[in-house]
């Protein structure tokens, strides 16, 4: 049909908003990409096929209505295009950010498995809010009349935040207590700058504050009170506490100074962008300039970390990983950056030691070849016996993976129950713990994941707390 807007996608190529170049990007901490013009943005929506079942919304967590703020975007409607997007996802400018769409709503979009390219849904959903936060189109939350009946919330990264503001607006009185002093969880102190700025975390916390919502900054669970003590205080609490343990590396040397965690050092990066003091910086210690930086690990945290490197100067960058480039956990866009920025990449290598008592000076390794399957359907690495080699390093750093903290024994709550894997265990029906009236939602439920994924719980969670809170309002009033 010559007038309709849509279906564009056979005339019209795929079109990611411009990189900017190389040199450029690894000057700062800055976005890497630039934001679509309001054309492009509409034009590139236009490509949309419209499917009546539609697999980017299956496919997405929140199952964002995708077709239908693509189409809104391209006819101009951007305010209903943002209204329809704000319905199903309380951040949608960072997960158009950050979420790794070629898994998600890009990688199942039907003309990207008909050979021509996705649609470019993440950095539409980008533009359609950053556009509504600019034109004052993101509305203060409207808080419903007041219930008497309050929450408490435990950890404000995105999983928390998210109840948060679902429960405020349904009339509650909300408290979020975090160890940080500030609020976004790994948002804020895990993911650096060039990918999510911090004021677009920033303005969406402010918007939570502004609602009446009660920060706690300073105030960690185990320390400051334990689980019980917040239990009677609170009608219902939520634990979102996030995955912090980082799995360790036995090797001879891993001690050595110079040999760090992977969110230590990102997290005095991210505090170095707010313009903190970090003595463990600003001596040197967590700061890559001038140094060889090994990274060990093939996931996004590596990726973090090995990008972090090369911005704060590092002579050379290299990221050791124990499987190929198809095997990596990590997402392709973030490794491909990775290289354009000029970190080289040893694929199929283990360290087997740390030289270096003073301070590390290089990561002996072995070369690995792939096996049989493990339990996780990945081919399982081996040493390759004979391949030994040595990498200088003034800096390694250590991104292996997180597991969750020892809970029951942090929170002085022995009857809080875990999974093998230290997970919280919660009914998936009410999305409780083992604890009446204590829920849990994000990262400490399902291991380490996906900031969308956080999103999706805690929203779940608002729901299951609100007929739980109602319920017991009910039972008091009877009693
Ligand atoms: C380096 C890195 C990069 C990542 N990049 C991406 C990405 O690009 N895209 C993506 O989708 N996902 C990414 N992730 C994963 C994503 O950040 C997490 O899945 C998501 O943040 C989990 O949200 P959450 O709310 O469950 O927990 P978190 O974001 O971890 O927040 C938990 C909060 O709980 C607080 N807390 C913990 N214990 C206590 C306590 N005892 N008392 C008080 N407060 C406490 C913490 O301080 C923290 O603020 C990345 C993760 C890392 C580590
Ligand atoms: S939330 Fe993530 S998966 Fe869903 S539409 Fe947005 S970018 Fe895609």
């Amino acid at each position: 049909m010559a007038n309709e807007p849509m279906l564009k996608f056979v005339g019209l190529g795929q079109d990611y908003p411009a990189k900017r170049a190389p040199d450029a990007r690894t000057d700062d901490f800055g976005e890497i990409s630039a934001r679509y013009a309001d054309a492009k943005a509409e034009e590139q929506a236009s490509r949309c096929s419209q499917c009546g079942v539609p697999y980017c919304s299956t496919h997405c967590p929140l199952h964002n209505h995708i077709p239908d703020w693509l189409k809104l975007t391209t006819e101009g409607r951007l305010r209903e295009a943002y209204e329809l997007s704000n319905a199903t996802s309380t951040m949608p400018e960072i997960c158009g950010r950050i979420c790794p769409q070629d898994r998600l709503c890009e990688g199942n979009c039907v003309i990207e498995f008909s050979g021509h390219g996705a649609v470019t849904i993440g950095s539409v959903e980008k533009y359609i809010t950053d556009t509504a936060w600019e034109q004052g189109w993101v509305e203060p939350v409207k808080v419903g009349p007041a219930r008497g009946q309050s929450v408490g919330v435990i950890g404000a990264g995105p999983a928390g935040l998210t109840t948060a503001e679902l429960m405020r607006a349904r009339g509650y009185e909300v408290h979020i207590y975090d160890r940080h002093d500030r609020a976004g969880g790994l948002l804020t102190y895990g993911i650096p700058g060039f990918k999510l700025e911090k004021p677009v975390v920033m303005r969406r916390v402010d918007r939570l504050k502004d609602a009446g919502i009660v920060f706690h900054h300073g105030f960690e669970v185990g320390k400051d009170a334990t689980l019980e003590q917040l239990r009677a205080k609170h009608d219902a609490l939520l634990i979102a506490t996030g995955v912090y343990k980082p799995r360790a590396i036995k090797a001879p040397g891993v001690g050595a100074p110079g040999v760090i965690d992977a969110l230590v050092y990102l997290t005095a990066s991210n505090r170095k962008g707010f313009g903190d003091a970090v003595a463990a910086f600003d001596d040197g210690s967590l700061n890559a300039e001038g140094k060889n930086v090994v990274v060990i690990g093939g996931g996004d945290t590596a990726m973090d970390c090995v990008r972090t490197a090369v911005r704060q100067g590092a002579t050379s960058v290299k990221c050791l990983y124990r499987r190929d480039r198809a095997n990596m956990p990590g997402s392709q866009r973030e490794t491909k950056n990775a290289e354009e920025e000029g970190v080289e990449f040893v694929w199929l290598s283990a360290p087997e030691a740390f030289d270096g008592t003073e301070g590390v000076s290089g990561v002996r390794a072995i070369k690995m070849r792939l096996g049989q399957p493990d339990a996780s359907g990945r081919r399982a690495p081996e040493p390759d016996p004979g391949t030994e080699f040595r990498l200088d390093a003034d800096l390694v750093i250590k991104a292996l993976g997180f597991d969750p903290e020892d809970l029951p024994g942090m929170f002085g709550a022995p009857e809080l129950s875990v999974t093998r894997w230290g997970t919280l265990r919660v009914d998936h029906k009410t999305m409780q713990t083992s604890l009446d009236g204590v829920f849990a939602a994000g990262d400490i439920v399902r291991g380490a994941s996906l900031v969308v994924w956080a999103i999706r719980d805690g929203r779940d969670v608002a729901d299951r707390m609100y007929a739980y809170l109602k319920a017991k309002a009910k039972q008091k009033v009877a009693a």
